[in-house]
């Protein structure tokens, strides 16, 4: 069996690794989720230079400004950037809006939608989650009440990412009230600045920028409307497709556990370098073969979607399991080797590794951002190995129970 890529691929590899190391400073924090002014200008520059080497969207088709690189040459990009530490400002409307333009989008939406997307113009956040509306997304309650030539949008979004200040909001709403559910909603792109749109800042333990969005008869013309009314739920599923696949989270987890071996070596404990202690030998060991574990399977992942013909369910995803399984463990690992030292933030005098393990720990206390553990494993189960669906009964039965365990927790 081999895993190895092409000349042309490690080529590729190594000019991409290059870019980025010229291009961030020596001292670049890839604290990506909660920065200020100066680190989004900074971010919006490298974007601009990326989209002119072609860096920005390479994967996409020529026609939607592309470089017509297969999937395989993507995930690579995606590696490096993952061990870089960088996140686009529109990682959103690169991998989800985007994507989903090209598969459902009229041919007018194309034309209008993509080429800002692809020239690095946009944010776009993903609206998705509601109070009473996470795992169950089909409970979706936004509602959308259609009125001439458009349709006006009333409720909350929670949890939504995003610290750039967005041009659209991609969102489900409810247009038919139906059992069941899942069959009235229907998938919107919504300019973030009409009338009626407020944004509340959610502060989150992981430290990122989360906000709660108030939609107040918010009037969308139809030509902001996805793919087939009341089809929203489905397609939906599509872009939670989009969303899984990954090769940039292990790459990212692979740097850190790469600075952490070099503090291991320059960092004495009892006199002795903490890489002659054998607990800490046998923990980084440990590490290091599951985040090897999780690169491959990331790369499974993008395998696999280049692989298949259609969009649909993917046969086996494993990548977005582990990312969730081994996060928090490996912080907590990752954290006990360094001591209490690891408690202290950046700005700190002896702050180990610019403070990313302590950023880690917070950050991974919650793993819910793309669909939770749980969800994963139902999504695994069903498609991947085909076991048959548990009753929906049984199901919302289940949910409404853990959610009452943790909530007494
Ligand atoms: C940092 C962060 C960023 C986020 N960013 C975004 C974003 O940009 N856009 C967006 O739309 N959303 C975003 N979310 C929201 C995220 O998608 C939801 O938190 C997630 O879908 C889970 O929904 P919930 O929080 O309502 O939990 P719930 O669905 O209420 O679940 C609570 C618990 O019950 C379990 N559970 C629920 N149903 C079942 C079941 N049937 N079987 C077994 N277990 C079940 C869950 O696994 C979980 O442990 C973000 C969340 C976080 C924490």
């Amino acid at each position: 069996m081999e895993f190895g890529f092409t000349e042309h691929q490690e080529k590729l590899r190594k000019e991409i690794r290059e870019f980025f190391s010229s291009e961030l400073p020596e001292d670049y924090e890839p604290d990506t989720e909660n920065m200020g002014k100066e680190v989004q200008a900074f971010m919006m520059q490298l974007k601009d230079k990326a989209v002119k080497k072609g860096y920005y969207v390479p994967g996409w088709p020529k026609e939607y400004g592309g470089a017509g690189y297969t999937e395989i040459d993507q995930g690579i990009l995606d590696e490096e950037m993952g061990y870089a530490g960088v996140l686009w400002p529109d990682f959103l409307g690169l991998h989800l809006v985007g994507p989903t333009l090209m598969m459902i989008g009229t041919e007018e939406q194309k034309k209008r939608f993509i080429p800002p997307i692809a020239r690095g113009e946009t944010v776009c956040f993903e609206a998705f989650t509601e109070p009473e509306a996470g795992s169950d997304e089909a409970n979706v309650q936004l509602k959308a009440v259609e009125d001439g030539d458009s349709f006006v949008l009333s409720g909350q979004k929670v949890f939504i990412s995003g610290a750039f200040e967005p041009n659209w909001l991609f969102t489900l709403a409810r247009t038919t009230q139906t059992v069941p559910k899942h069959r009235g909603l229907t998938l919107f792109l919504v300019p973030a600045n009409l009338p009626g749109i407020t944004f509340r800042p959610l502060p989150t333990m992981g430290g990122g920028r989360q906000n709660e969005i108030y939609f107040d008869e918010v009037r969308v013309s139809k030509e902001y409307l996805l793919g087939e009314i009341n089809r929203g739920f489905y397609h939906a599923m599509m872009v939670f497709e989009f969303e899984r696949r990954m090769t940039g989270a292990a790459s990212r987890g692979k740097r850190q556990l790469e600075e952490l071996i070099a503090f291991c070596k320059e960092t004495k404990r009892d006199g002795k370098p903490l890489m002659e202690d054998p607990h800490v030998r046998d923990t980084l060991a440990g590490l290091a073969i599951q985040c090897e574990v999780q690169r491959l399977a990331g790369w499974h992942s993008t395998w696999a979607f280049a692989e298949r013909d259609e969009i649909g369910p993917m046969p086996y995803d494993l990548s977005n399991y582990y990312a969730k399984k081994w996060a928090a463990p490996h912080a907590k690992a990752m954290t006990d080797i360094i001591g209490l030292y690891a408690q202290l933030r950046t700005g700190s005098k002896w702050v180990p590794m610019m403070g990313r393990l302590e950023r880690m720990w917070k950050v991974t206390r919650s793993m819910h951002a793309g669909g939770t553990f749980e969800v994963i494993k139902i999504v695994l189960a069903q498609r991947g190995l085909g076991l048959p669906r548990i009753p929906a009964q049984l199901m919302t039965a289940a949910g409404e129970a853990i959610k009452k365990g943790s909530k007494s927790a």
